[in-house]
């Protein structure tokens, strides 16, 4: 077994205490990781908490990693020792349903092995990036371009490619209007990445508090929701809409504002039920969708595209002391745009 000094917590109620984990030998195909940086993701409080269903602790949440290999198995072949690496939020999949050899392991038939909280086909409980090393399969591990420093890199393996993939997938580009809903960590990477598609983009956000934070991210404009005329003014205008909120929102206001065979897609995932109106769909060939991060694959692509159009999220790097209070910032939505801890304090008082 490898030994990694992790910071976990021991209960839905933390706090975070200095631990250490343990990580497999290396089988052929993995690859042993050191971890340089982890970005904070609200999914992160949500599963330590108990709020997606019961969990073990002690827990170690991180599925934004970035890191160096330091030690390859006997039959890696695409990756050696000294590559700078990134690790989002699964480690496995059976890789061998419809799905994954589509290249979408995320949608796995069998489920995929979630990089903490979850059990891999070892049977031991994966613990994620808030440690010093983890072990992965080289299937599951992504190349950061050199252009992307390590600290950035973080953040991209989930929100990145959260809103990258539905952006894709749903035709970004140039004479599109794309809209955002919410500007948090998801929403400033959508905005980022939509913009450089070339799409026509819009934030739809509550108050019109963050509107020169839009603008300089990229958007071309911005409208606060709490204004009821903002929805009378853009009804029927855009192509699509990607909603990052994970509250509750009036979701047929905002299908009101699709065109033609427009589509709202839900990033952000409330915990409670949405009631859809059929006949705001039917209106206007409407479509009301969701998305989940994105295959292996794709994540490369999307850092690819990052290093090619320099988009990096907008970060606050943090010591390994700081992680319970970075969480409750996460909490009251004070943080522009992601946490990302600096693993090299991991064991420091
Ligand atoms: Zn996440
Ligand atoms: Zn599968």
């Amino acid at each position: 077994m490898i030994t990694a000094n992790a910071r976990a917590t021991f209960s839905p109620e933390g706090p975070f205490k200095l631990t250490t984990i343990e990580r497999r030998e290396l089988e052929p195909h993995d690859v042993l990781i050191e971890i340089k940086y982890a970005g904070i993701c609200h999914s992160d409080i949500h599963t330590a908490r108990g709020e997606w269903g019961p969990v073990n602790y002690p827990l170690v949440p991180g599925h934004e990693i970035a890191g160096i290999v330091t030690q390859v198995g006997s039959e890696v072949t695409k990756y050696a020792v000294g590559d700078r690496v990134g690790v989002g939020c699964m480690v496995d999949s059976c890789r061998e349903c419809d799905n994954c050899r589509k290249g979408v392991e995320q949608y796995c038939l069998g489920g995929n092995t979630g990089t903490y909280a979850a059990v891999d086909r070892y049977g031991q409980y994966t613990q994620g990036g808030y440690s010093t090393h983890i072990v992965v399969t080289e299937d599951f591990v992504v190349r950061i371009p050199d252009g992307i420093e390590l600290d950035v890199a973080a953040p991209l393996l989930c929100a990145g490619i959260t809103t990258y993939s539905p952006l894709r997938h749903w035709g970004a580009a140039p004479g599109k209007k794309v809209a955002v809903v919410g500007l948090g960590g998801l929403g400033h990477m959508a905005v980022k990445l939509a913009h450089a598609m070339g799409a026509e983009v819009t934030v739809l956000s509550q108050t019109l508090k963050k509107k020169e934070d839009s603008l300089w991210l990229g958007a071309d404009h911005y409208y606060a929701t709490s204004d009821s005329e903002t929805f009378k003014k853009l009804a029927g205008s855009f192509d699509l809409i990607v909603n990052t909120v994970s509250a509750k929102l009036d979701i047929n206001a905002y299908l009101s504002l699709l065109a033609v065979d427009g589509t709202l897609v839900n990033v952000g995932a409330p915990a409670e039920p949405l009631s859809v109106q059929v006949f705001s769909l039917i209106m206007h060939r409407r479509s009301f969708a969701g998305s989940m991060i994105g295959g292996i694959r794709e994540t490369q692509e999307m850092l690819d595209f990052c290093a090619e159009h320099r988009i990096a999220p907008e970060i606050e790097v943090i010591s390994a002391n700081q992680i319970d209070e970075a969480w409750e910032r996460v909490l009251a939505s004070d943080v522009r745009y992601r946490f990302v801890i600096d693993i090299s304090t991991m064991a420091s008082e």
